[in-house]
């Protein structure tokens, strides 16, 4: 098991900084460059939304912390930004409250796609907790079968 926590500015250059930090705290589970590639396109999404929809045009602290146990790593991005209104309507292909501009509702989604599992805590006004799982050697796993 091995842990760290890594906290910074909702700047949208942190996301390249978030993911990449990330993968190379993955490096020890000898994940392969498609489960690390997953990692990093799941972790750019959670900080995007995190800069985007949390904080919007403000200026607040973004954690992330991981958390490893066997071949599974554990994710979570926060935020103390605005919150979530709808959880269910939020994790729904296409589903954005910001249309028109470049977004087009499918984070989440790809999250979901990319990871093992995803869950999503949100308080409104407090802020917004997303938790995603990578298991690796899933896909060695099941061909090997
Ligand atoms: P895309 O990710 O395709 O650019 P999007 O960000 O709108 O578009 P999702 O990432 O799926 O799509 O998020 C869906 C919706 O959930 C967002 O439009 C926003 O309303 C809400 N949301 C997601 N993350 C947060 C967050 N950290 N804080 C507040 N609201 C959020
Ligand atoms: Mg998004």
């Amino acid at each position: 098991m091995n842990k760290m926590q890594l906290s910074f500015l909702s700047r949208s250059e942190n996301e390249i900084f978030a993911r990449n930090v990330v993968a190379a705290f993955a490096l020890p589970l000898n994940p392969t460059l498609s489960e690390l590639s997953d990692v990093k396109t799941a972790v750019s999404e959670a900080v995007t939304n995190a800069v985007v929809h949390g904080y919007g045009n403000d200026e607040g602290w973004i954690t992330v912390t991981c958390e490893t146990e066997g071949t599974l790593l554990h994710i979570t991005v926060s935020d103390s930004g605005k919150g979530i209104e709808d959880i269910e309507q939020a994790l729904t292909p296409f589903f954005t409250t910001l249309p028109g501009e470049e977004r087009s509702g499918m984070g989440f989604t790809i999250m979901q796609t990319f990871m093992t599992s995803l869950s999503v805590r949100s308080e409104k006004g407090k802020g917004t907790s997303v938790t995603m799982t990578k298991q690796f050697g899933a896909k060695a796993e099941a061909d090997a079968r």
